[in-house]
C-alpha cells in the first residue's frame, strides 16, 4: 500500500478489502486510531485550515471517499480504487459483530442515531452496541468520558465534516483504544430516512450526481467545488 499526495493532502491507496483488513488489525491495537474519509471538499479545507492539515496527516487511514478524489489521482497518474465511507464502515460493523468487539455510534439527530442503532441491531442480532449518543452536544468532554467507559473497539462518528475529525482528534487523547471513523451523512442513511442512490449510479462512481440532483440544496454546495478541484489538480500537475 502507498501513501500518494494530492493537493497536499497524504492519501492511501488500499482495495476496499485492504482497507477493511487494516482497519480490523487497527481495532486489535491498544491505541487510538483514526480513518478519514476523504473527499474534495475536506481536501480544500486542508488547504485552508493547517490544524485540520495536521489531523489528517497524522491519520492511521486516510481513504478516498470522494469520486472527486479518484478523478484528481487519475490525473496524476494513480489509478486508486475509491472506497465510499458508509460501505466501510458497514462492513467494520458485520466483522465486528462477528467478532463480538463492541461497537459505538456517535452523531445524527437523536431519533436518527437511535433509529440506526435498531436498523443495524435487527441486521446484525449479535451486534454489541455499547454506546451511542446524537451528534448535537455541547460538551465533548462528557460524551468523550462516557464513551471511554463504554470500551468501545469501533467507534462510527457521524458530525459531518471537519466537525468529526476534530472530534476524533481531541478523543485520541482521552480513549486508551478503537478505531473510530468519520462517517458524515451514514446513520441518516442507516436509520431508513435518507435513500442511498441506485446500485448503478453506486456502481459508476457518480453517486454524488444523484444526490446532487435529487437534494438540490447540495448542488449548490457540491458543484462548483468539483470544477474547481479538478482545474486546481490540473494546474499543479502542469505548473507545479
Ligand atoms: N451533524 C451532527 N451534529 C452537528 C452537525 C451535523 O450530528 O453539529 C450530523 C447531521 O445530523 C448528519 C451528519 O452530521 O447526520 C452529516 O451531515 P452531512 O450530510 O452534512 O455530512 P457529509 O456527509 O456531507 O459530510
Amino acid at each position: 500500500m502507498d501513501r500518494v499526495k494530492l493537493l497536499g493532502c497524504e492519501i492511501d491507496t488500499y482495495t476496499f478489502d485492504g482497507a477493511v483488513e487494516k482497519g480490523l488489525e487497527l481495532i486489535g491495537e491498544d491505541k487510538v486510531s483514526q480513518v478519514v474519509t476523504i473527499n474534495p471538499e475536506m481536501i480544500d479545507c486542508a488547504g485552508a485550515d493547517v490544524n485540520f492539515a495536521e489531523i489528517l496527516k497524522n491519520a492511521e487511514m486516510v481513504i478516498p471517499d470522494g469520486v472527486g478524489v479518484k478523478i484528481g489521482l487519475k490525473i496524476l497518474g494513480y489509478n486508486v480504487e475509491r472506497i465510499a465511507g458508509i460501505d466501510f464502515a458497514k462492513k467494520l460493523i458485520e466483522k465486528c459483530s462477528e467478532k463480538n468487539l463492541p461497537v459505538a455510534l456517535i452523531g445524527a439527530k437523536p431519533e436518527i442515531v437511535s433509529q440506526a442503532c435498531e436498523k443495524l441491531k435487527e441486521e446484525y442480532p449479535s451486534l454489541n452496541i455499547v454506546y451511542s449518543h446524537d451528534g448535537y452536544f455541547k460538551e465533548d468532554d462528557e460524551v468523550l468520558n462516557e464513551l471511554k467507559n463504554s470500551g468501545a473497539r469501533l467507534v462510527l462518528v457521524a458530525l459531518g465534516s471537519p466537525k468529526q475529525e476534530f472530534f476524533i482528534n481531541k478523543a485520541r487523547n482521552i480513549l486508551p483504544f478503537g478505531l473510530m471513523v468519520g462517517v458524515g451523512g451514514s446513520f441518516d442513511v442507516w436509520s431508513g430516512n435518507v435513500e442511498r442512490a441506485p446500485e448503478i449510479f453506486q456502481k459508476l462512481g457518480i453517486e454524488w450526481l444523484y444526490r446532487t440532483v435529487t437534494q438540490p440544496e447540495r448542488f449548490k454546495r457540491i458543484f462548483p467545488t468539483l470544477p474547481l478541484f479538478v482545474l486546481k489538480v490540473v494546474k499543479e500537475k502542469f505548473f507545479g
